[in-house]
């Protein structure tokens, strides 16, 4: 039975009885209330306490203090209770603007993750008991004051141009294609006083590096909030972690939407961010596979990690298959190049030899393995050698398998002079000017260390022919 019935019902009661029966329903509706803004105010970590026995606004979910800002910026993975941070905030604006925009990444987005969803607006209005009134043929959503807030579509800047509000919240506008027309509009629209120091807005958004954003959360008066998922972990159900979580952690991707970072272009890297792109090609398509390998210590480095890359060449297009850098004891190493070189059938196992060159060959060797082992001296810098390979991302020539996030940082973050490079970046080069023709130290190479074509069948062609690079 829900409250209408209960209305109609009590028309024919006894107006004694009514009123019992009103204070009755007023109890039990009180008893489910949860008040999302907690008396600890933004100390409070969200968890469960006296008198607010459920979760809550952590100090985060609450908007900033002060009246001197303009937009509360969420940047954020999943997961982190910012559609619960825009409902609540939205229902708080309704208490001083007639007015309110909601913004969606596209029009079904407004109703089905802003107002419907399982933390949107209607939820928020549950769960502090207060009435409203939602009708989703307009867009049109009217709380217990009497404010309105209006839904919009982020495909549809025109539908902003026009409507006058006084607060807004905009979910993922870094991801709206058009976002410069849709904050322009809406901004020209932020006309309807009430609120305290002016019209102000919340965006909630897992990050994307593109100007809007960088511009945005630049402002002085952008209030910016990043928010881990791991702050979250708690309110995640099992099946969320192990299916989202497992898969994005380490990945850049995963930075992006678990993390809430913004993935800057570090100055003075070689690679930049656009320069990565990626491709689910099956190395089962390769023309030639090559391993990379730089192994800790083989060098004055300060890095204990050694560098292993599985590159594969088709036509004129090259495909990073697996980084399976690491730790390794030079035992455990060597097996696990042979592992790959195997799993991949490769043509080459590809390593530096500036130092201990012998040794990496004797630890193959040593390890049962049979791989085709080429030899390359390092005899220029290594920015130098990775001009090429840089040469080859910006021609749109080089595409990552997913997962490959330890080493895409790497790139994008070393700056040549600056540190040591990094082990997993030299053996990225190393393999992609194997497979480019050794361009980068042809020089040096006399002709019978040109590579072999690829052999139909690797193992009817167990010769180990070991191809040293010249002084
Ligand atoms: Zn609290």
């Amino acid at each position: 039975m829900d409250f209408e019935e209960i209305e109609q019902r009590a028309k024919h009661w006894d107006q004694r009885d009514q009123i019992r029966a009103a204070r009755e329903l007023e109890r039990i509706r009180n008893q489910n209330i949860q008040h999302w803004y907690c008396d600890r105010g933004r100390r409070c970590d969200g968890k469960p306490h006296e008198n607010y026995p459920y979760k809550h606004a952590r100090g985060d979910q609450w908007p900033p203090a002060g009246q001197d800002w303009f937009l509360w910026f969420i940047m954020s993975g999943r997961g982190t209770g910012k559609t619960r941070s825009g409902g609540n905030f939205a229902r708080k604006m309704s208490q001083y603007t007639p007015r309110i925009a909601l913004i969606g990444r596209r029009g079904p987005d407004v109703r089905q993750t802003m107002i419907e969803g399982p933390s949107g607006l209607i939820r928020s209005c549950e769960l502090a008991g207060e009435s409203y009134d939602w009708k989703p043929a307009l867009k049109e959503f009217t709380f217990q004051s009497g404010a309105k807030a209006f839904g919009y579509s982020g495909e549809e800047p025109d539908s902003l141009r026009g409507p006058e509000h006084g607060a807004f919240w905009a979910d993922e506008p870094s991801h709206m294609p058009l976002i410069e027309e849709v904050w322009y509009n809406l901004l020209l629209g932020l006309r309807v006083p009430g609120v305290p120091g002016g019209a102000k807005g919340l965006a909630t958004s897992t990050p994307l590096p593109n100007e809007w954003t960088k511009r945005i959360s630049a402002k002085e008066s952008t209030r910016l909030v990043r928010v881990p998922t791991s702050i979250n972990i708690d309110n995640l159900d099992q099946t969320y972690r192990e299916n989202v979580i497992a898969v994005l952690e380490g990945t850049r991707i995963g930075q992006q939407e678990l993390e809430g970072l913004i993935l800057e272009d570090v100055e003075g890297s070689l690679w930049k961010n656009y320069m990565i792109q990626h491709s689910t090609v099956d190395f089962e398509e390769m023309d030639k596979v090559v391993v990379g390998v730089d192994p800790a210590g083989t060098a004055n480095r300060k890095s204990d990690e050694t560098g292993i890359v599985v590159v594969g060449r088709r036509a004129k297009e090259f495909f990073v298959l697996q980084d399976a850098s690491g730790k390794y004891s030079p035992q455990a190493w060597a097996q696990e190049v042979d592992r790959l070189y195997r799993a991949y059938k490769a043509n080459s196992v590809v390593v530096e030899t500036n130092f201990g060159g012998d040794m990496v060959k004797q630890n193959l060797v040593n390890s049962g393995s049979d791989a085709l082992v080429v030899e390359r001296r390092a005899t220029r810098g290594k920015d130098v050698r990775a001009e090429p390979v840089v040469a080859l991302y910006e021609q749109k020539r080089v595409f990552h398998k997913d997962g490959l996030g330890r080493l895409e940082n790497e790139m994008t973050t070393w700056v040549p002079g600056v540190g040591a490079s990094p082990n997993r970046v030299d053996a990225l080069v190393w393999a992609i000017n194997e497979l480019n023709g050794g361009t980068s130290e042809a020089a040096f190479l006399s002709a019978r260390s040109l590579m072999p074509s690829r052999p139909t069948n690797p193992r009817l062609n167990p010769i180990k022919a070991l191809i040293q690079g010249r002084r």
